[in-house]
């Protein structure tokens, strides 16, 4: 079992400590006698701890910065909202497939940002521009936010937040299962709680440092149990020997575990397995015994965002991809949506 992320090392800007979040924090940090460097910048770590690549690169994966948001422009977050909400930067688990291996590849330690009120204002004024209409938010396109929160509880604020908000609506995903803080939140039905799955064979040798799927399917029950719009995104869906077996018993414990009212406005997101050529220079250094198969000519290219062309399975495959996925979601989740497989 996973336990609950405590940092080895903290930095912070001196300016972060205006806010009552990272006072309240480093004070925390004291007492449980952690180091606590300062820092210029967040975006600028230098001399972390260790000799080589390798142990730096483990070392900044538990080292959290406490910073400030200075860009409170949001990214887009297509498909599944319109903008993503900057909470965190940075995770603490070991995917070894992670997107984060590119995006930040030079940056892995885990970055929290004290300005979330501000943050919340700025989200205020895109819901704004788009009022009447609903706008949705992402919180977990840099982050597993959920695996920081028990510390941070800015999660639990935003949750709040968008429960009271008229326009607002908050998503996120996450492969942590330490959510009973997160249970008597707020949350007015206007988050939806989505858990990472995958099968057994595929957590195992490619997502260290994050919760089991037993355990992430018992935080689901609980989120269930508290009322949360629930969701689960599927992926990477990765092709193994026996991989329609084990998705299918991924399937069964889902249905064997949830309640009946949680299946009734469920939502699944299905996203096959793609690497990119800097993505894989960056895995093989990171995690160079990985099982993950990384081999160009068994994929299909395809053209993706800034030009870096991604490689992703077949056509055939990603037809049988959905053709047993949908099937299962069918048979065992009659009433769930699926929102997309891409
Ligand atoms: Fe990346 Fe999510 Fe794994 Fe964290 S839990 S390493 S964000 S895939």
């Amino acid at each position: 079992m996973v336990k609950p992320f405590v940092p080895q090392l903290v930095y912070v800007e001196p300016r972060a400590m205006e806010y009552p979040l990272a006072k309240e924090l480093i004070g925390k940090f004291e007492k449980m006698d952690i180091e606590i460097r300062e820092t210029t910048s967040h975006n600028q770590i230098r001399n972390l701890p260790g000799d080589n690549h390798f142990q730096k690169y483990r070392t900044a994966k538990s080292t959290l910065v406490l910073g400030i948001r200075k860009t409170l422009k949001f990214d887009t977050s297509k498909p599944s909202a319109e903008y993503a909400i900057p909470f965190a930067t940075g995770c603490m688990g070991h995917c070894h497939y992670c997107y984060l291996q590119t995006t930040m590849g030079s940056k892995p330690y885990i970055r929290s940002y004290v300005n979330v009120d501000e943050i919340f204002d700025a989200a205020e004024e895109y819901m704004q521009e788009r009022a009447p209409e609903a706008t949705r938010f992402e919180a977990s396109c840099t982050s597993d936010i959920v695996g920081i929160d028990h510390l941070t509880h800015t999660l639990k604020r935003a949750i709040e937040y968008f429960g009271k908000s008229e326009h607002g609506k908050l998503r996120f995903v996450t492969k942590f299962a330490h959510v009973d803080h997160l249970l008597d939140a707020e949350h007015k039905g206007r988050t939806r709680f989505r858990f990472s799955v995958n099968d057994d064979y595929i957590i195992k040798y490619f997502e260290p440092g994050t919760s089991r799927l037993k355990e992430r399917i018992e935080a689901a029950v609980k989120i269930a149990e508290a009322g949360y719009p629930l969701g689960f995104i599927v992926a990477p869906i990765y092709l193994h020997e026996g991989w329609k077996e084990g998705y299918k018993e991924m399937f069964e414990r889902l249905e064997a575990a949830l309640p009946a009212k949680a299946t009734k406005d469920l939502t699944f997101e299905l996203i096959q397995h793609r690497f990119t050529k800097p993505a894989k220079r960056v895995i093989q250094e990171n995690y160079p015994m990985t099982k993950l198969e990384l081999d160009e000519s068994k994929r299909k290219w395809k053209w993706g965002r800034y030009g870096i062309g991604k490689y992703v399975y077949q056509n055939e495959e990603q037809e049988d991809i959905k053709d047993t996925l949908g099937g299962y979601i069918n048979k065992y989740f009659p009433d769930a949506k699926i929102e997309y497989f891409t």
